[in-house]
Parts: C-alpha cells; sequence; structure tokens
C-alpha cells in the first residue's frame, strides 16, 4: 500500500499592522498558496474589523487560505498613527505576542484553538512562520517552539543593509552625523553603496538628535535587523536585477537570504481579499477613462505620512501650475486641516471647470491606478510598495519621501535605476512644477523591469 501522502505545508504569516506591511505580506500568502501551501493569515483584532468594514468582498476568497486575529493592546480608538508608532511597536510586543504564542502553540497541536473564533478549518499544524522585521520576538517564538522560520523585513535589501552596517559606521566615524553637517557628504560605511549614497539617504532615524546625538531607533532597528540571521533564512521583497550589490553584502549576516520579488507583481490579479484599511474609492477610474494617454498625475504619499497645510499648498500648486490633471489620495488626517478646508483650496486652486482637471479621494487602487493608460507621472514619498508598484508598472516618478526607508528608496530611482527623480526633502511649488513637468517630458526615465 502507498504510503499516505504528506501534510500540505502551513505557513503562519503575521504582518506588523501597518497597511505597506500587510500589502506586501499579503501579497507573499497569495504566492504561497498559488503555490500549493496552506496559509494562516494572522491580523491584529483592530486590522481585521477595520478590514471588514472597508471591503465589500469578506474575508478569504480561497480555502487555503484564512485569517485570524490577535489584540494589538491599544485602545480602540487609539488613532495608531505615525506618532503612535513606538507605542504600537511597544504594545504589538508586550499584548500581541502573548495571544500569538497562545495561537501558535494551539495551531501545532491538533488541540482546537484557543478562542472560539479560531477554527482549525482542517489545517494541520503549522509547519513554518514568517517573521516581520518589525516583529523580532516571532524569531524567538518560533524557537521556543521548535518552528522553523523566515524573517521578512518588508523593506528595501539596501534599507536593511543598512542597518546591518551600524556598527562599521561607528567604527568609521561616520555616525553620529554632526548636527547641522552637511547632509550631502558621501557615506563609505555601507558596503557596495559608497558610489552614490549621502547622509540624506539614510533612514531618517540617522539624522542627528541634539548636538551629535543617536536616535535610539537606529539601535534598535539594527538590532531588530541582526535578529533575522537566528531565522532559517532571510527573504526579501526585492529582485537581484534591482539590489544585487545589496543582497551580497547581507549574505555574510543571514544563514541563507532570498530575494522573492517584485510580489505584487506576482500575482495576476490583486489579491482577491480584503487588503486595504480604507474604502477604495472606484470612481476615480471612471475618471481616469476619460482622461488622455499618460497626461495625469496620480499622488499618493501611502498610508502614514502627514503633511502640513503649508506644504499642501505648495505641491497643490506646483499641480496646478503644470496644467496637467491629477488624481490626489488624501487620507482624511493627512493634512493638518479639515477635509472641507483641503477640498476648498482644491477648488480655488483649479478654478471654474476644474472638476474635471482634479480628483480627490480617500484611497484608491493604487495597483491599478499604476496600470492605467492615463497615468503619466507618479509623485509618491516613495514607501517601497509604492516605489516596486511604480516601477514595475514603468511609471515615471517624482519622489518625496519622509523617513524610515523612504530617503534610500528616493536616491535609487533618481540615480541608480533612474526611473524618476529624486525631490529630496523640498516642498516648494517651483521645483514641483519644474520636477513633474521633467518627470512628464523626459523621453529617458520611463522604465519597467
Ligand atoms: N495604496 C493603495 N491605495 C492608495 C494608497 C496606497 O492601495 O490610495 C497601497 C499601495 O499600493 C502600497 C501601500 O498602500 O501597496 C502603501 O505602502 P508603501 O510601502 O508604499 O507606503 P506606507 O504606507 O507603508 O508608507
Amino acid at each position: 500500500m502507498a504510503p499516505p501522502a504528506p501534510a500540505p505545508a502551513h505557513v503562519l504569516v503575521f504582518p506588523f499592522p501597518l497597511q505597506g506591511h500587510i500589502n506586501c505580506m499579503l501579497h507573499l500568502a497569495t504566492a504561497l498558496v498559488g503555490a500549493g501551501v496552506l496559509v494562516t493569515f494572522v491580523h491584529t483584532d483592530h486590522n481585521l474589523r477595520r478590514l471588514e468594514r472597508a471591503s465589500a468582498s469578506g474575508s478569504s476568497a480561497s480555502p487555503s487560505l484564512r485569517f485570524l486575529s490577535v489584540p494589538d493592546g491599544l485602545p480602540d480608538d487609539d488613532p495608531r498613527s505615525a506618532g503612535g508608532l513606538l507605542e504600537l511597536l511597544q504594545s504589538m510586543r508586550a499584548v500581541a505576542s502573548v495571544a500569538y504564542r497562545a495561537l501558535l502553540a494551539s495551531l501545532l497541536s491538533t488541540a482546537r484553538p484557543t478562542r472560539p473564533d479560531h477554527h482549525d478549518g482542517g489545517f494541520p499544524p503549522v509547519t513554518c512562520l514568517v517573521a516581520d522585521g518589525y516583529l523580532p520576538w516571532t524569531i524567538d517564538i518560533a524557537d521556543e517552539l521548535g518552528v522553523p522560520v523566515l524573517a521578512f523585513p518588508t523593506s528595501s535589501a539596501c534599507s536593511t543593509l543598512v542597518y546591518l552596517s551600524v556598527p562599521r559606521l561607528f567604527e568609521l566615524g561616520e555616525l553620529p552625523f554632526p548636527a547641522g553637517g552637511d547632509l550631502d557628504e558621501p557615506v563609505h560605511g555601507v558596503p557596495g553603496m559608497e558610489s552614490f549614497l549621502r547622509r540624506r539617504h539614510l533612514p531618517s532615524p540617522f539624522r542627528p538628535v541634539g548636538e551629535n546625538g543617536v536616535n535610539p531607533r537606529v539601535h534598535v532597528l539594527s538590532k531588530y535587523t541582526f535578529h533575522s540571521g537566528k531565522a532559517r533564512a532571510l527573504i526579501l521583497n526585492t529582485a537581484a536585477s534591482l539590489e544585487r550589490p545589496a543582497l551580497a553584502h547581507i549574505a555574510p549576516h543571514m544563514r541563507d537570504v532570498f530575494a522573492v520579488g517584485t510580489l505584487h507583481a506576482m500575482s495576476p490579479a490583486p489579491p482577491a481579499v480584503a487588503s486595504s484599511l480604507w474604502r477604495e474609492d472606484d470612481g476615480c477610474m471612471a475618471w481616469l477613462d476619460g482622461q488622455a494617454d499618460r497626461s495625469v498625475v496620480y499622488v499618493s504619499l501611502g498610508s502614514f505620512a502627514v503633511i502640513s497645510r503649508e506644504q499642501f499648498m505648495e505641491v497643490l500648486s506646483g499641480l496646478v501650475a503644470t496644467g496637467y490633471p491629477f488624481l490626489w489620495v488624501l487620507l482624511p488626517d493627512m493634512v493638518g486641516v479639515s477635509q472641507d478646508a483641503v477640498f476648498q483650496e482644491v477648488a480655488r486652486a483649479v478654478g471654474d471647470g476644474g472638476g474635471k482637471q482634479t480628483r480627490i479621494v480617500e484611497w484608491a487602487r493604487q495597483r491599478d491606478v499604476l496600470r492605467h493608460r492615463a497615468v503619466g507621472c507618479f509623485l509618491t514619498h516613495a514607501g517601497w510598495n509604492s516605489t516596486l508598484e511604480g516601477t514595475v508598472e514603468g511609471v515615471p516618478m517624482v519622489c518625496w519621501p519622509f523617513f524610515a526607508d523612504q530617503q534610500i528608496s528616493s536616491r535609487f530611482v533618481g540615480a541608480v535605476w533612474k526611473t524618476g527623480l529624486d525631490m529630496k526633502d523640498v516642498c516648494e511649488r517651483g521645483v514641483v512644477e519644474r520636477t513633474m513637468r521633467e518627470a512628464v517630458e523626459s523621453a529617458e526615465i520611463r522604465w519597467s523591469i
């Protein structure tokens, strides 16, 4: 008699509860399901409720992908905004870790899961975990319970390499940056990146704090990154064609490294499951249908950036001066004024009849927008997902980076891949107008992998 077929692999995926991490991990989950693997995807309770509210499609469209949740430990009315990132990190470690450990223990046994809403659904015991780079303690829990784990920072290989280079940057005396020093000084301590990396391109926590102080986040994130070396392997949402030298320099620090990206491009359509924390505006696709080819500027600063009224006015004035139609994603709490005030400013800036020229939405189906023939330029904050999405679709980008790894991604776009222009920290109407025109009109910038 033939031996029974082995149980299928069952992977537990748990993203840090921010939109960029969720999207990236969901693309990974979709790819795994496509390869015949069962996936349990863990959200926070708060996000699972938001996803259900924001989506018409419900939870999982595949019997091989199910969603469970754990508490994030924050009060329900906490805004979970950029300013509260530290609290979220801490509360995930203190509260979510306990629930996550209990969940994993229950999914490893044949016993029923610990919460009545955590049905086993006929899934076999978990065989592997995916650990988000912001949740390094999941590696320890995996270790303790004897489950293989893959570390998955959802940012670029270069940003991982920068955090692995922190000890060298100190040895070379390149850290801390002198307060008030020239941000255009080259950085030598990140191997393979010497020819183009300047101080200004290192992640935002590297900027000096007070008199020659180092932001404690540099040490924390560096520690997290080194911790990935304890996992069976590091996987990155990148490709050798994009970041070959960074991948080579990461390898000695890890047990193994795999470039598994670009993940969103591997699924033929966006995952047929709820993935957006905000309700997507479908009307903007019909609006794009009415625009000329490559005429529209798509503006999205991701899910986390916040801009002042002054910055908003500079970008708006620069955009209006170009005369290009624009589609702008503006979350309700993104500008430091009410949404009504935002609409009034836009109406005043574009004048009579400007409605045909502009559309402001709370959230869009970004991947579909970037693929639309009418989109000719992407003004982006250069979050890693957005950078990859713009690059894959071959839409020229203008990068206006805010924080985290966005400065590095902008540098790659402007100086390494040359798929767009880096506006750096500058937010001034004349610069916005000039850069936008150059991105749309230059024949040299459009490129895709
Ligand atoms: N996104 C979207 N609709 C929008 C704006 C953004 O679907 O209106 C998606 C975008 O496609 C990307 C993610 O949200 O996958 C944002 O991730 P990213 O890493 O670019 O930026 P973050 O939000 O983490 O700063």
